[in-house]
């Protein structure tokens, strides 16, 4: 089973789920690797999650667990962190205070509001309007922060609008989304293969399809797997079609982070 990038447990305010839970069904999948990356957005808008990260108590429990399942399972201490272009305090002294492995940057929130609710993402604009202004502000926090090693679910403000991805397609975001790709590739980053998507209702993983054809074209090569589960049945899901899909397209091997460098594996 391909390794996973992208999971979550209790350290999330959106998860519930042990820590060891996560462990033991990545091992029971038959994963060599996983990597935990627990939420921090800071300067989250207020809701019923604040989105912060208890990181002293996370180190020294997944420590733990890291020991306590070596030989069988290489665990990884990472997290995903929310950026928006104003933050109240630099991330970049946070992520290097502590040995995080991994650092994924993503966009979680967009004019300020959490997308998730789609009447607040559809206020006073179009849907269009609102994807753009969201790939927009990626941009801008892809180019702005250099404290991440891959971006997350390139496209997640396509679950909520109100007809989620039917007219989304490269014809009508392909020039902001190329100006995403090529910050990325500029800076010697990756992105993920987020396999929520299908969870989503998507039909595919984060990005879409179309979005890995022009990385590729533009010589991307580094990327990772994540299923972003918050529980451990989503752990690893989808991932053999999500290999097969970048398999087709020409990539050949997946990363797994350590220390904030990559190892390569086949895919
Ligand atoms: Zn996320
Ligand atoms: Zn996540």
């Amino acid at each position: 089973m391909y390794s996973d990038s992208h999971l979550h447990c209790a350290f999330s305010s959106d998860s519930d789920t042990p820590p060891e839970e996560q462990i033991r069904r990545a091992i029971a999948l038959g994963m060599h690797h996983m990597t935990f990356t627990d939420h921090y957005d800071p300067d989250f808008p207020p809701d019923e999650f604040d989105f912060l990260l208890d990181f002293d108590a996370y180190f020294r429990q997944l420590s733990e667990l890291r020991e306590k399942y070596r030989g069988q399972i290489d665990i990884g201490i990472g997290m995903e962190l929310g950026l928006q272009p104003v933050l109240s305090a630099p991330p970049e002294e946070t992520v290097s205070r502590y040995p995080f492995d991994l650092v994924i940057g993503s966009t979680h929130v967009t004019r300020g509001i959490d997308p998730y609710y789609t009447e607040k993402l559809m206020q006073g604009c179009t849907e269009e309007q609102a994807y753009r202004t969201y790939f927009e502000e990626e941009l801008e926090n892809l180019t702005r922060y250099d404290c991440w090693d891959i971006a997350g679910h390139l496209d997640y403000v396509v679950r909520y609008g109100p007809h989620r991805n039917r007219d989304y397609t490269w014809e009508r975001y392909g020039d902001v989304l190329e100006e995403i790709l090529k910050v990325v590739i500029r800076k010697g980053k990756g992105i993920e293969i987020n396999t929520a998507g299908y969870a989503a209702g998507l039909g595919y993983a984060h990005p879409m399809p179309a979005v890995w054809k022009r990385y590729r074209e533009l010589g991307g090569e580094l990327l990772t797997i994540g299923s972003d589960a918050h529980t451990p049945d989503r752990l690893g899901q989808h991932f053999q079609e999500a290999a097969d899909f970048l398999k087709s397209l020409g990539f050949r091997y997946y990363a797994v982070f350590r220390e904030r460098q990559p190892q390569f594996l086949p895919l």
